[in-house]
């Protein structure tokens, strides 16, 4: 993309001076929040976004993409000092390695309670989890969305 057409895009995307109310606003840049307002836009909503994280451009933002473990110190695995600021995103055991953790918060900016283990792996920028997800994408029956009430368990899927 050229210059000229960059800055329009990224001023229509900031803030748009003509618009000064909105049909939807969604909150979060996820799948789910960049799904909604993408349907929302294609069906006529001036929609407005809000990401509470930093920006993310396409390719430009990913320093660490084309790293090898070689590249980097200490082969890529995080250090202890690392692991202080990101015990509950290493509980995966493998997010945290120095080409990942960047995409991960830091657990001790970003604390929350737990009454038993709860491992609720964040990244606060846009795009959200969409970044950093494993790929593995399953294919849903109508089974899946009534196991719950099936089984008595959690809640009932609510759709
Ligand atoms: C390491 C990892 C691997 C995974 N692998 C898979 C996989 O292989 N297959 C699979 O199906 N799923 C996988 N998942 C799960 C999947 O990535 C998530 O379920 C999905 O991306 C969540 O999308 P979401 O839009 O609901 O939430 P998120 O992607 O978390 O988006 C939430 C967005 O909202 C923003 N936000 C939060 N609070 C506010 C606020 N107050 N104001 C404004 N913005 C806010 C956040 O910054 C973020 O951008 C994986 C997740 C992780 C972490």
């Amino acid at each position: 993309m050229n210059g000229f057409l960059k800055d329009l895009t990224m001023k229509k995307f900031y803030y748009n001076e003509e618009q000064q109310s909105y049909d939807a606003i969604v909150v979060g840049t996820g799948i789910s929040g960049g799904w909604a307002a993408k349907e929302l836009c294609e069906n006529g909503l001036k929609t407005l976004v809000l990401e509470r994280g930093r920006m993310v451009r396409h390719i430009e933002d990913y320093p660490t993409a084309y790293k090898d473990p070689w590249d980097l110190p200490n082969g890529g695995k995080p250090t202890q000092e690392d692991l202080k600021k990101q015990p509950k995103q290493n509980r995966t055991g493998y997010t945290t390695n120095a080409v990942s953790a960047l995409w991960f918060v830091n657990d001790l900016e970003h604390p929350y309670n737990e009454i038993k283990r709860f491992d609720w792996m964040r990244g606060y920028h846009v795009g959200g989890r969409s970044i950093m997800w494993g790929r593995h994408s399953y294919r849903w029956s109508d089974i899946d969305f009534t196991a719950n009430q099936r089984e008595g368990i959690a809640v009932d899927w609510p759709v």
